[in-house]
């Protein structure tokens, strides 16, 4: 199953510029040479009663002008409140994907909208203020676990943090810490496992509580019982919130509303579960893989994936 899921360093990098320019309200520089820069316009409007409905209409996009798109003639629809997932093999673009989302990058052709409104239209900071990412990489910063909870939302209550806390799942370990949520976390303080790390960084996200949430699910392994409990906070914080998620958990795919199957830029397969499985292809054969049914893909998959 190494081939569909492995966490990539270039995400954590992207992700590292993304938390920056996020506190900073700065661009974006990409991890190619020459940087992009990614501005508000003169004339761009604030997003606002965010509904999230998120278009993808003809998107391509090229990482490098000069090499070929790395997405090609990407459309999807996804209604408020929806969940849509994202699979496909390593290097297929999910994260391209939800890059564009994000504005991290920008199209090249085609349109990524949000409630109707281009997202190079908006302001940056309405965008990423409506915009609520968890990482594969959860990075807890220097500081209690209360202003990690707490980091981004104005004026929290500790209430609210702790409310936010319980609804990840997250309040129970948190008390049995030495300093309960004024324990010290970060590179200096108290080490924390992945799973502890993942559900303080969705106890933020509830907190925050954003229209719309990108989950970029980690493949850490986790025991039994923290991944039940992850998929726990998971329902909760992902219920009537416009969902993208690069899944790699089963049930997180699963549920999904829509599963959009990428393959080498392109969408290949759409539709639910069930309806993806019975169509027995790309799809159904990672799942397969992932479920331990069968070892590894059939030839035709590996070619490309393994180029
Ligand atoms: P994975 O499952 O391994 O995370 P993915 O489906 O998310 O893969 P992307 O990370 O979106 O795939 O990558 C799609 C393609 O774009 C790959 O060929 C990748 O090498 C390339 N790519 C990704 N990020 C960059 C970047 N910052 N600069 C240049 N090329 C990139």
């Amino acid at each position: 199953s190494q081939r569909f899921t492995g966490p990539l360093k270039q995400i954590a990098v992207i992700i590292e510029q993304y938390e920056n320019a996020r506190a900073s309200g700065k661009r974006v520089v990409g991890l190619m040479d020459m940087p992009v820069a990614i501005e508000d316009r003169e004339d761009a409007t604030a997003l606002s009663d965010v509904g999230g409905r998120v278009e993808y209409d003809d998107v391509s996009f090229a990482y490098d002008p000069d090499e070929e798109y790395v997405l090609e003639d990407i459309s999807f629809e996804v209604d408020p409140g929806e969940t849509v997932a994202f699979v496909g093999p390593t290097g297929a673009g999910k994260s391209t994907v939800v890059r564009l989302l994000m504005r991290m990058y920008e199209t090249d052709e085609g349109e990524v909208r949000i409630d109707g409104h281009d997202v190079r239209d908006v302001t940056l900071s309405s965008l990423r203020d409506a915009i609520g990412y968890v990482s594969q990489e959860n990075y807890l910063f220097g500081g209690t676990v209360r202003e990690n909870i707490a980091y981004g939302t104005f004026d929290a209550t500790d209430e609210a943090v702790v409310a936010a806390a319980e609804a990840a799942q997250a309040h129970t370990f948190i008390e049995e810490l030495p300093d309960g949520y004024d324990t010290e976390v970060g590179e200096e303080g108290v080490k924390l496992s992945g799973g502890q790390r993942q559900r303080i960084a969705l106890a933020r996200i509830i907190l925050s509580d954003p229209e719309i949430l990108v989950l970029d699910e980690a493949t850490s392994d986790v025991d039994t019982e923290t991944e039940m409990l992850i998929q726990r906070s998971i329902e909760e914080i992902t219920a009537d919130r416009t969902t993208f998620v690069i899944a790699h958990r089963l049930s997180t795919v699963r549920d999904a509303d829509t599963i959009l199957v990428l393959d080498d830029g392109e969408i290949v397969e759409r539709g639910s579960h069930g309806a993806l499985l019975e169509r027995d292809g790309l799809y159904a054969n990672l799942w397969k893989v992932q479920a331990g049914e069968i070892n590894e893909l059939p030839e035709t998959f590996v070619e490309r994936i393994t180029q």
